[in-house]
């Protein structure tokens, strides 16, 4: 046996159907009058509904929130956070939206309830991604993690089908490198393989039937659980690897997860016995979620995400730049193979 840390888990957490309706009390029990709702402009009609129900405990809406966090919207949320009055923060959306949260909450202070309706994971972390002059830089500090998250089941039934699904395959890819983490432990390991068994129960139900709240539950309680693995632990070669596809390419967030998971954690699984839960559950590491990802209707191919071939060698070389832990050496002529089958959507072996 090998020692560990269990860092504690430190946001106050409120899961449940119709929990959104509580977001007053949870605003009020950290002391505050009244909070400036985020979202994005796709999400704002919830953002003013959910302004509307806190009534006096709203100081209004801003709904410029936009994919990895652009300074110069978070320095517009900033003035009409300031000229709004609010005291504090609350977040309700995807990652995107959290991410505005954050970014204003680690500025100021202020305190930041997140309200998650994908699986992306972002509002259990102390991780913040922002981009300027199409620079993304990644920092972790605990002024970031919101306070408070309240999941509730129900924001999740209009979630889009498509995103439904590679958003799970995100919360996954969490959870799978949670368990060969330098810094793992028992805790968010079982954490992190209890949320793979609810995906493979819940997600195909959900995909193909969207309005099922009890397997929409099944599968946002596994989400909960992979973003707590994200937040307190050091992801490796498939978050490296995600954000340089994302980062340099342009390639979408939750799809570029969704892709590269079977690829990136079939590799990992002939470095060490840390997944060998993950076969149980899937059958086998890289072809079992594969097949998992393939019948959940998720994308499968990186040139489906306009990456031409040649792209696969400057990420090759860009991804083994930095060295980092992973549980498997690697050199660039692994990623660049890794990459060709992921680009071809190969089952891998
Ligand atoms: P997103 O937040 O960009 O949402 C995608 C779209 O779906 C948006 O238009 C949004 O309004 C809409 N949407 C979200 N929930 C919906 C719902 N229930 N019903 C209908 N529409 C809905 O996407 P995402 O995948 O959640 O987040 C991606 C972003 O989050 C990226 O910028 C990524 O870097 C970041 N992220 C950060 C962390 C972290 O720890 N810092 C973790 C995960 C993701």
């Amino acid at each position: 046996m090998t020692g560990f840390v269990f860092p504690g888990i430190q946001s106050r957490v409120v899961f449940g159907f119709g929990t959104l309706g509580k977001v007053g009390e949870e605003v009020e029990r950290l002391g505050h009058e009244r909070a400036l709702v985020l979202s994005t402009p796709g999400q704002a009609e919830d953002a003013e509904a959910l302004a509307k129900r806190l009534g006096a405990r709203a100081a209004g809406t801003f709904s410029e929130a936009a994919m990895h966090t652009p300074v110069e919207v978070t320095e517009r949320a900033m003035a009409a956070f300031e000229k709004s009055g609010a005291d504090c923060l609350v977040s309700i959306g995807g990652g995107s939206t959290i991410g505005l949260g954050k970014a204003i909450s680690t500025r100021t202070g202020a305190d930041h309830v997140a309200v998650p309706t994908t699986y992306a994971g972002s509002e259990m972390t102390d991780i913040l991604g922002e981009t300027e002059n199409g620079a993304k830089t990644t920092r972790r500090d605990a002024s970031i993690r919101p306070e408070v998250v309240v999941y509730d089941v129900d924001l999740t039934l209009t979630l889009p089908a498509d995103l439904t699904v590679t958003s799970a395959l995100n919360a996954i890819a969490h959870g799978v490198e949670a368990l060969y983490a330098p810094d793992a432990n028992p805790v968010l390991s079982l954490m992190s393989l209890e949320a793979m068994r609810r995906f493979k129960a819940g997600l195909p139900v959900v995909a193909r039937e969207p309005g099922n709240r009890e397997a929409r539950a099944q599968v946002l309680e596994g989400a909960w659980y992979c973003s707590t693995a994200l937040g307190y632990i050091t992801m490796a070669l498939h978050h490296k690897l995600a954000h340089v596809l994302g980062g340099s390419f342009g390639t979408p967030h939750a799809e570029t997860h969704a892709i590269l998971l079977p690829h990136t954690a079939g590799f990992n699984a002939e470095g060490t016995d840390a997944l060998d839960g993950v076969a149980e559950i899937f059958g086998s590491v890289g072809g079992g979620l594969w097949d998992f990802a393939k019948d959940a209707g998720a994308p499968m191919r990186l040139a489906d995400l306009g990456m031409s071939e040649a792209d696969l060698d400057r990420a090759s070389e860009i991804a083994t730049q930095n060295a980092y832990s992973n549980p498997r050496p690697f050199d660039r002529e692994d990623i660049r193979k890794l990459l060709q089958a992921a680009w071809e959507g190969r089952r891998p072996e």
